[in-house]
């Protein structure tokens, strides 16, 4: 619970991204169209990526340990930009590994909707992350102080509060930044997402022109 010193302090937080991300944005979709606003999403997760290292550096440290992959069980969320980033990640690699990608997708949506409520991540191989480079933020803010707690599935994470208001505030102030500028970014279940846009070549451009359908309804399993 945030006092509200603190909660003042973090909606600042959230104006302040969203101010320079829609400026960043602004100038960053050129020609491409649609994939500028795509690429521009590397900036979020760059940031993150710093956030979390500096939270580790000031501490305490994350449990976490390459191979440990509790939170690679439960759901993640994408917004639609990150979702489209996978996607064309995953259209670049080889024939035989997007087909194993996309069979993958389809099983995982498969056991979902067979009631599976604890599954891995489709895009979990060998307790590795197939796509470590383009994984979302949701994936780069997750951490726990207790690997114990994780495996036992406690209710809750121990998590260090600096780290997880800080990549809130760049998460919520980038979406808000895409979003005004008329594309959506709302979230969306990782693998019906990244399905969807794999298996739906008008998706991506029915995004850019403002389509918030263009993945299906958001938060869909
Ligand atoms: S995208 Fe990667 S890091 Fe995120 S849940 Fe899936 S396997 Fe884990």
């Amino acid at each position: 619970m945030l006092s509200a010193d603190e909660r003042s302090a973090f909606e600042e937080s959230i104006a302040r991204v969203r101010e320079l991300a829609t400026r960043a944005l602004k100038s960053a979709s050129g020609a491409n169209g649609a994939n500028d606003a795509i690429a521009f999403t590397a900036q979020l997760h760059r940031s993150l990526d710093t956030v979390a290292a500096q939270a580790a550096a000031a501490g305490p440290v994350p449990d976490c340990k390459a191979g440990c992959a509790h939170c690679c069980h439960v759901r993640v969320e994408a917004t639609e930009p990150e979702v489209f980033r996978i996607a064309q990640h995953l259209a670049a690699q080889p024939t035989d590994s997007l087909d194993g990608a996309i069979a993958r997708l389809r099983q995982h949506i498969a056991n979902a909707n067979n009631g599976a409520s604890r599954q891995p991540c489709s895009f979990l191989v060998d307790d590795r992350c197939a796509i470590y480079s383009v994984r979302p933020a949701a994936c780069r803010k997750a951490h726990s102080l207790s690997v114990q707690h994780c495996a036992t599935q406690a209710p809750q994470i121990p998590q260090n509060l600096r780290l997880l208001l800080d990549a809130e505030a760049l998460m919520a102030g980038t979406a808000l930044a895409y979003r005004d500028l008329q594309w959506p970014a709302s979230a969306h279940e990782l693998n019906a997402a990244v399905l969807a846009a794999l298996t739906d070549a008008a998706a991506q451009e029915r995004w850019y022109q403002g389509d918030a359908t263009a993945l299906g309804s958001t938060s869909q399993n």
